[in-house]
């Protein structure tokens, strides 16, 4: 595990500013929402965390690296989209064998994350399965199953949950939550949802138009927000 630093990041596109000395230190093993809303710039500051998008400014460092010009596989992350799209002509076992095996893992040591991905994430049963023939809470447990073999220092997640109903948002959360607290790898993740920031966070960022309004816990925001928008946003229903 690590922790993440984000120093005065700013980011740029041609001439379009999206985000402005953006700052966030998150510790190690920590769970770190960041939400606001749609446009605010979210995505981009994951992506530049996993290395998608280069950074205008600033630095980012996980653990005692400055990762400014890692490409994202030297950053020893995994990241969970919102379109987490399994290979399809894989079965389950082999969509979260693929990306160890693109990386020449020794077999045996594939099999045995996998086999622990499967136990941590109930995924025995499904494994020769093909993802047609799973139901969205499961693809979405394969989805982090993958991330997880992978044995990274943080997890990134973006809004992983939007395209779920709103049942299977809930216990999806929770199951999040409890892995979390099963393997205390450190974690940001995205959302737009106040209800999923205020149960998930340990640290809740919140966001506007490319800068953040205020960093807290989900009470202390509650609590003490610092403005009016912070104040209609997590008072606000989803
Ligand atoms: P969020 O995830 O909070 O909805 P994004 O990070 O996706 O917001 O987008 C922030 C802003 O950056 C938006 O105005 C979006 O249109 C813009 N943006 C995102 N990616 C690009 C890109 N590749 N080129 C130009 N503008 C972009
Ligand atoms: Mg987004």
């Amino acid at each position: 595990m690590a922790q993440v630093a984000i120093t005065n990041v700013a980011k740029a596109f041609g001439t379009v500013k999206v985000l402005h000395d953006v700052s966030v230190d998150i510790a190690d093993g920590q769970f770190v929402v960041l939400v606001g809303p749609s446009g605010c710039g979210k995505s981009t500051l994951l992506r530049m965390v996993a290395g998608l998008e280069s950074v205008s400014g600033g630095t980012v460092s996980i653990g005692d690296r400055v990762v400014n010009n890692l490409p994202p596989a030297k950053r020893d992350i995994a990241m969970v989209f919102q379109n987490y799209a399994l290979y399809p002509h894989k079965t389950v076992e082999q969509n979260m064998a693929f990306a160890l095996k693109l990386r020449g893992t020794d077999p045996a040591v594939v099999a045995e994350r996998v086999k622990r991905a499967a136990d941590i994430l109930d995924l025995n049963p499904y494994l020769k399965r093909y993802p047609r023939q799973l139901s969205g809470g499961q693809r979405q447990r394969v989805a982090m199953g993958r991330a997880i073999v992978r044995n990274p220092q943080v997890f990134l997640f973006d809004e992983p949950l939007s395209n779920l109903d709103a049942k299977l948002r809930v216990q999806m959360r929770t199951e999040i939550k409890e892995l979390h607290q099963r393997l205390k790898t450190t974690t940001i993740y995205v959302t737009h949802d106040q209800i999923e920031a205020m149960t998930m966070a340990d640290k809740i960022v919140v966001m506007r138009d490319g800068r953040i309004e205020q960093i807290g816990a989900p009470l202390e925001l509650f609590d003490r927000p610092a403005n009016l928008f912070v104040a209609g946003f997590i008072g606000s229903p989803a």
